[in-house]
């Protein structure tokens, strides 16, 4: 018997090299295959069996009776061999006929035969077909031949797909080891229901080869890929200090962990030294890894292989080169997309007549990337534990996020209920549809002002679908971050003079650039820089003034788009009075330029600012006199306000928009703003919420841009609302408040009769 697994391993490897480049049939091929393993292993039967027709047919073997090829089958949970494949676990057996599963096929002749090993041949982590070997005397196989036959069983995945030998996926159905159905809950990101096909973001790499033509490169290639992926880790966690999106803290920890881990490291070695290549060994290991965490049923190590999953995974992308998302592949059918996290760059590549929703694992109420999702009528669930390890690529997914739910590979009750529900919802929409023509008003006649809020030129239809008065924030950066270069002044210009055509009378309120945060450009990256705190740092009108060069495109760009008519322009995250000056005065200056040069200019220009850094609302008095207008960003204002990183997972869900500090601050800037006669708006996502736009109609606000979809409800609940009513019940939440304001509110709501969803 070979010393060593690696020798064993090494020995068939070598003689299967050989075999696999023979221009034979693929049957010939398995017929050698099964006489190499029986040789080496010194084993009287060796025999595979494949998955055919949703069956395991044996396809090859030396030792049992030769009739019984692509004669005996059995069942996927029948006897030991459908047990290895149902299951996807080794078995290694003395005495064969004691274990509970044994099933006896009488034309295989195996009655002569004790011992039993037998190990699944896998592929994209499905049982396609089982290798064993049999033994007249009651004996264990040792673990050295163990690790050996499960080495040969990935060279045989790739001989068998290759050729063609099993059923593909699709016939194969779902992943054999978990097919049942699966309710799934997390946090509503964005509101909607949908139906498709799960899709990783970050496709699992498939391995073409795995038997190794030179050892010691192999190694190198491992060794490489290693101090790539432990760069990439010191780098994210650089980043993350202050919770760049996606990656936080104890994520990153356990990372590190594995990224260090020589033990780790010292069995993909010796995975390379039996033979494979090095994509097949790190693989390899991990399926081990696997089989051997199936068998320990504890959540906690449960939760740590998912994050080696993750690594492991990492490490193949990078050894194997396949670096690409799925969106660079293209999504084929309607797609529920998975994905720990996303930046907003990342969404947009996608599809979007094939993109139905998304499920992340992380996710935040206001991150950049849910927003977008927003924008494009995409629903998200977020704060999906597990996801990735429950759903498998390609699994039908029915994704509910009004219920903050989705459901895997549903039963048809689970399906019934879900259309049962989707019908309720089109009703709702159509109802929401016919709202469009009539106005936000009171029920003591006060008229709010609803606008939405857009960034891609496709969202200005959306003005005409909902009948909103305008677009109150348009997110310049939106065309940015779906370039892969930096748009030049030309096509700046187009886009803004399509929305400004398409929205005709309506108001448009332009926001320059806010690039940095988590929203951050490639081809910008060398001059943001490594920051410990992106949200706080370098971006919006702080990175505008400097690189003023991007600024008086942009600000050439808009008025050459608005000329003959009005231009309505804000600056980002203004913090102090000087800064709004000097945005004004570069617009001012392009305006004379281009005025000189004899050419139209805009017949007015409206200089705004958002408030969205806490800082501003001190200076409050400085500054109003200059302005046509303010608008209040809520997202920012947040996590300003709370000290809380608005990508943060963690505390999504930690501070309420509905808390006496939010609140009291929006009123008092609401109070300065209406004594200035500056006209306010909200346009961060709170005011969108059904009940926290009654709360801020409560306090003052009149004017709201929110996503589009929210425009109805919004609407239904204004029009189902007395201001008065509202203005009294806030003043007396705020006077004294109440340990829940949100609860106190809802059940205020209900008894008012307010349309609150
Ligand atoms: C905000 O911060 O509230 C806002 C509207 O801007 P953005 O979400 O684009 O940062
Ligand atoms: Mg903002």
């Amino acid at each position: 018997m070979p010393a060593s697994a690696a020798s064993a391993s090494r020995e068939i490897l070598t003689r299967l090299h050989e075999v696999m480049a023979a221009r034979t049939s693929a049957q010939a091929k398995l017929n050698r295959v099964v006489a190499i393993i029986a040789d080496v292993l010194q084993s009287e039967v060796c025999s595979i069996y494949l998955r055919r027709d949703g069956l395991l047919e044996l396809f090859a073997t030396k030792g049992l009776k030769q009739e019984a090829v692509h004669v005996t089958k059995m069942a996927l949970g029948e006897g030991l061999v459908g047990t290895i494949a149902e299951q996807i676990s080794t078995l290694n057996l003395d005495e064969a006929t004691s274990h509970p599963d044994f099933a006896y096929k009488p034309e295989t002749g195996e009655d002569l035969f004790h011992s039993f090993a037998g190990v699944p041949i896998i592929r994209k982590e499905d049982a396609v077909g089982v290798v064993c070997v049999q033994h007249v005397d009651p004996r264990k196989y040792a673990e050295e031949e163990i690790e050996a036959l499960q080495t040969v069983a990935m060279v045989l995945s790739e001989l068998i797909a290759n050729a063609g030998l099993i059923d593909n996926e699709e016939r194969r159905g779902s992943k054999v080891q978990d097919t049942s159905a699966h309710s799934l809950s997390g946090l509503k990101l964005v509101d909607g229901m949908a139906s498709g096909r799960a899709v990783f973001h970050q496709p699992r790499v498939t391995i073409e080869h795995t038997v190794a033509e030179d050892t010691e490169a192999e190694r190198h290639r491992v060794y490489a890929a290693f101090d790539k992926m432990r760069e990439q880790i010191e780098r994210m966690a650089s980043e993350a200090e202050f919770g760049v999106e996606g990656e936080h803290r104890e994520v990153l920890e356990m990372y590190k962990m594995f990224a260090y881990d020589e033990g780790w490291r010292r069995r993909i070695n010796e995975a390379i030294d039996s033979g494979l290549t090095a994509e097949a060994a790190i693989e390899r290991v991990q399926q081990r890894t696997r089989m051997r965490m199936r068998q320990i049923d504890d959540p906690l190590l449960a939760d740590r292989m998912h994050d080696l999953e993750d690594m492991a995974n990492r490490l193949l992308r990078i050894v194997s080169g396949q670096l690409g998302s799925a969106a660079q592949a293209g999504l084929r059918h309607d797609t529920i997309l998975i994905a720990r996290n996303l930046g907003p760059a990342e969404l947009l590549e996608y599809d979007r007549r094939r993109l139905k929703g998304v499920i992340l694992e992380e996710g935040s109420l206001t991150a950049h990337v849910t927003i977008v999702a927003r924008a494009m009528g995409v629903p998200v669930l977020g704060r999906v534990r597990n996801v990735r390890r429950i759903i498998g690529e390609g699994d039908l997914v029915l994704l509910d996020v009004g219920k903050a739910s989705a459901f895997v590979r549903p039963s048809a009750a689970m399906e019934e209920a879900f259309e049962a529900r989707l019908e309720t919802s089109q009703k709702r929409r159509a109802a929401y549809a016919a709202m469009r023509n009539q106005p936000p008003v009171t029920l003591d006649d006060a008229r709010i002002t609803l606008m939405v809020n857009a960034g891609l030129r496709d969202d200005v239809a959306q003005l005409d679908v909902t009948g909103a008065d305008g677009i109150g924030l348009f997110r310049t950066e939106f065309q940015f971050l779906v370039s892969a270069t930096m748009p030049q002044r030309e096509r700046q210009q187009r886009l803004y003079r399509d929305v400004l055509d398409a929205a005709g009378d309506r108001p448009v309120i332009f926001r320059t650039v806010d690039i940095g945060g988590d929203k951050a450009l490639p081809y910008l990256r060398i001059d943001t820089g490594e920051e410990e705190n992106p949200a706080m740092g370098w971006r919006a009108i702080r990175l505008a003034l400097e690189r003023d060069g991007l600024m008086k495109a942009q600000a050439r760009a808009l008025l050459e788009a608005a000329a003959g008519r009005t231009l309505s322009v804000m600056f980002p995250m203004v913090s102090e009075p000087w800064e709004f000056d000097e945005a004004r005065a570069i617009f001012e200056r392009q305006r004379e330029w281009i005025a000189k040069q004899g050419r139209a200019t805009p017949t007015r220009i409206r200089y705004g600012t958002m408030l969205e850094v806490p800082a501003l609302a001190e200076t409050l008095d400085m500054i109003l006199p200059k302005l046509d207008f303010l608008s209040i960003g809520t997202n920012d204002l947040t996590q300003f306000l709370f000290a809380a990183d608005r990508a943060n997972p963690k505390l999504a869900e930690r501070y309420d928009w509905l808390s006496p500090a939010i609140l009291r601050f929006i009123r008092r800037v609401t109070r300065e703003c209406q004594a200035a006669d500056v006209p306010v708006t909200i346009c961060g996502e709170m005011g969108g919420r059904t009940l926290e736009a009654m709360a801020l109609i409560g306090i003052g606000i009149e004017r709201l841009s929110i996503t589009p979809a929210a425009i109805a409800p919004v609407k239904a609940m204004v029009r189902s609302l007395n201001i008065c009513d509202t203005k009294e019940i806030m003043e007396t939440l705020l006077a004294h408040p109440p340990a829940d304001i949100r609860a106190t509110l809802i059940e205020w709501a209900r008894e008012k009769n307010v349309e609150i969803v």
